[in-house]
């Protein structure tokens, strides 16, 4: 009998595959006799699962220059039109979608608006697949896989969205089977945060390795995150939630939060609440809101007291997280990003007195283009990375 953690000869093969189609990606054009040397795998095993990758589109061979006595190297590289994936991102007011290649580049989006009703939004949903078929033509019209971004609580296991405060219809809607069984392709549900922390680490990696990292994103009405730990995605024991940074409490006897209880943290550094302390009688606005960044800029000494306000508090909550996790890198999107030079002097005072001493940066895309480009990487990750023993 085989115990439910050893690798099987078939688990070995998937792993290999996935590692050599990782460092194709990575070093292309790469011959098969340096992806041999990259990992140590016997040619013959190396020729085998290539030439099953070239069989599927993944893969194309091109002829190098000739060496010495006629002998022609023969070059692999990705090829990008092997592979269709839709990267989905709904907000409270626009669904946002994009049909990417093998490679993660976006050949095309459309938009809509996001329907009070999720039944709606999958016909909606359906209407724009279908004239992205029609604009690709039949030869490249099959899509592989879908990952749908949304701003709420996500059982990533089940595809189910469990809580979604912006848009409440969608709470309890058992998103990725509708999808999945309405268009026949492979569709996966992720929380936007946990897709633009994976989409961080996917832009640094090309750099370095970063394996243990917050994403922090301020937006209108609160705070969502995520978080790396070795190298992993954080999503609790039951693949439903983490890194909820935003529900720390940090006044017990402050306002009441959608959660249930009071004084979370990010009631004092959301965009609305810096908007609060800028001008308490008018209501926030995300247009009022790109005005106030504009009159701090400006110097306007009412707006940099709002914005230093909320770095105060920014620096008290990152303060309690690094004590937590020791991360190598805090990572902040948001509109709030636009006045850097504001608000990373006391976040660095604040994170220079604590052991571990981690980095502070904006993120390297805004929010919005994370959440989209987050989703692509999600759909394109199947192929890329290995599969889980057991
Ligand atoms: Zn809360």
């Amino acid at each position: 009998m085989v115990s439910p953690n050893t690798a099987t000869p078939a688990t070995v093969r998937q792993v290999n595959r996935a590692i050599l189609l990782n460092l194709i990606r990575t070093h292309q054009p790469v011959s098969r006799i340096q992806l041999s040397g990259l990992t140590g795998i016997y040619r013959s095993n190396v020729s085998f699962i290539v030439e099953e990758l070239i069989r599927e589109g993944l893969v194309r061979e091109q002829r190098g220059k000739p060496l010495g006595r006629g002998r022609v190297p023969m070059f692999l590289s990705l090829d990008p039109d092997g592979f269709r994936v839709v990267g989905v991102s709904i907000r409270a007011c626009e669904t946002v979608l994009a049909l990417a290649d093998l490679t993660g580049r976006i050949l095309e989006s459309r938009a809509f608006r996001t329907p009070k009703s999720p039944a709606t939004w999958v016909d909606h949903f359906r209407s724009s697949l279908d004239r992205f078929r029609a604009a690709s033509g039949p030869a490249t019209g099959a899509f592989h896989q879908i990952c749908i971004s949304v701003p709420g609580m996500v059982n990533q296991a089940s595809g189910e969205i469990l809580w979604m405060n912006a848009l409440p219809n969608y709470s309890g809607y058992r998103l990725r089977d509708v999808v999945e069984s309405s268009t026949g392709i492979a569709t996966t549900v992720a929380n936007d945060c946990h897709l633009a922390t994976t989409c961080e680490r996917w832009l640094d990696n090309t750099a370095g390795d970063l394996k243990n990292f917050v994403f922090l994103e301020v937006g209108d009405v609160g705070v969502g995150a995520g978080m790396i730990v070795n190298g992993e995605l954080c999503t609790g024991h039951n693949s439903t939630f983490a890194a909820e940074f935003g529900h720390m409490v940090v006044d017990p006897s402050g306002p009441r939060c959608n959660c249930g209880r009071q004084g979370c943290w990010e009631l004092f550094v959301c965009d609305r609440a810096t908007y609060g302390v800028y001008d308490p009688a008018r209501e926030f606005s995300p247009s009022r809101f790109e005005e106030l960044i504009r009159l701090a800029r400006a110097g306007d000494r009412k707006a940099l007291r709002a914005f230093q306000r909320t770095a105060a508090h920014l620096s008290l909550g990152i303060s309690n997280i690094v004590m937590v996790l020791n991360p190598e890198v805090v990572i902040l999107a948001g509109r709030l990003t636009e006045v850097w030079d504001m608000i990373y002097p006391p976040l660095a005072n604040a994170v220079s007195m604590l052991p571990g001493k981690p980095q502070i940066r904006p993120a390297r895309m805004s929010a919005e283009e994370l959440f989209l480009h987050g989703a692509i990487r999600h759909a394109l990750s199947g192929l890329f990375a290995a599969p889980q023993l057991g």
